[in-house]
């Protein structure tokens, strides 16, 4: 009898799965905190990130009661600053209204906060078995290719993807197939050059049989905006100043050194004595270069001119800024391209 496409797919991953650290446990605290890690950032940058976080949140009890700010140092250089603040509030739903665990029903899962339609689908499917489908960016370029359906690979296809998806769901091994599905798209079924001839399903599929799989989905053109951005270090009787961003819009809550975007036709300089008269009312009378550091994020790139500031000192105004000892800096969570502000303060600190 002509083996099924769930057949197939669940035997090549049987023998082909990689030992992943959440792929050992069927505990699904941990299995959800895999999952969001995982949106947005790739297995071997995840890995690491997992393993302390699991060591020093080693379940929903001792996550529920850590702060904010220790959660968003756990995440720093993960990216999507969002998704650790949810983690942070769902934690205290699960502990206050499910006793320290995850409900398995949709229904109450839907209300928690982070838990959209792929995180509600991830957990009940790989931690709990149920029949659910999930769409992330490898199903749907592998479904996608599968039913030769044309376009970029967005959110518009999913209708059609579930509904084939829901064709071939199995009746049992749901968290099998559907984490197959997606280690399938990262190890065959490629971006670029997909491997079909190692491909389980490829007698199932309408884009190798046409040669077409290289053009679906039409890849989209990146738009890399990029930014140039003045930092000023102030030091005072041995503390650096920083301050917390606001909590809504990107970064949200993290610590950075006072700054800001260099306008057009303006020099670095110009900007940087702008940006902190502006923000904090300082008067910068002589700045020294210190370094440059560029950070890529998803739609933009930062430059960061970092300049070591002479100016008076500045009387906090909220509880939101500080004046923190060398040592204290990598207590605060911070975004990735001031972190690496910090790494070089600690290496020149005595100088300055
Ligand atoms: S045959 Fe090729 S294009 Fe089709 S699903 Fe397999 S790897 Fe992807």
């Amino acid at each position: 009898m002509k083996r099924t496409f769930s057949q197939l797919l669940l035997e090549w991953y049987k023998k082909h799965a990689r030992e992943l650290p959440w792929r050992q446990t069927k505990d699904p605290y941990k299995i959800w905190i895999s999952e969001i890690m995982l949106q947005q950032t790739t297995v071997n940058a995840v890995i690491p990130y997992y393993e302390r976080w699991i060591q020093k949140f080693p379940d929903i009890n001792s996550l529920a009661q850590a702060s904010e700010q220790s959660i968003l140092k756990q995440w720093q250089g993960l990216g999507y600053y969002q998704r650790a603040k949810n983690i942070a509030k769902a934690a205290v739903v699960f502990r206050d209204e499910y006793k320290g665990k995850i409900p398995d029903e949709p229904e109450l899962l839907k209300k928690v906060p982070g838990f959209g339609p792929y995180t509600v689908g991830a957990v009940l499917s790989i931690a709990f078995n149920k029949k659910y489908p999930i769409i992330d960016a490898n199903v749907r370029r592998v479904i996608m290719r599968i039913r030769a359906l044309t376009g970029f690979a967005d959110t518009s296809q999913d209708k059609k993807i579930l509904l084939y998806l829901e064709k071939q769901l199995p009746e049992k091994e749901m968290s099998s197939f559907n984490q197959a599905l997606m280690e399938l798209g990262a190890l065959i079924c490629k971006t670029k050059e997909p491997l079909c001839l190692l491909c389980p399903v490829k007698d199932f599929c309408q884009a190798y049989a046409e040669g077409i799989q290289e053009i679906i989905p039409q890849p989209k053109k990146k738009i890399i905006k990029e930014l140039k951005v003045a930092v000023g270090i102030l030091k005072n009787k041995g503390r650096y100043f920083i301050q917390q961003r606001p909590s809504k819009g990107l970064l949200g809550d993290l610590w950075e050194f006072p700054g800001g975007k260099v306008e057009k036709g303006e020099s670095v300089e110009t900007a940087l004595k702008r940006e902190l008269k502006e923000e904090i009312d300082i008067s910068v009378k002589q700045a020294q270069h210190l370094l440059n550091v560029v950070h890529f994020y998803t739609q933009f790139k930062v430059h960061l001119h970092v300049y070591y500031c002479d100016a008076d000192t500045y009387p906090l105004k909220t509880p939101r800024q500080k004046w923190v000892l060398p040592q204290e800096l990598k207590q605060y969570p911070m975004p990735s391209g001031s972190a690496k502000i910090v790494d070089h303060l600690l290496k020149i600190d005595k100088i300055l």
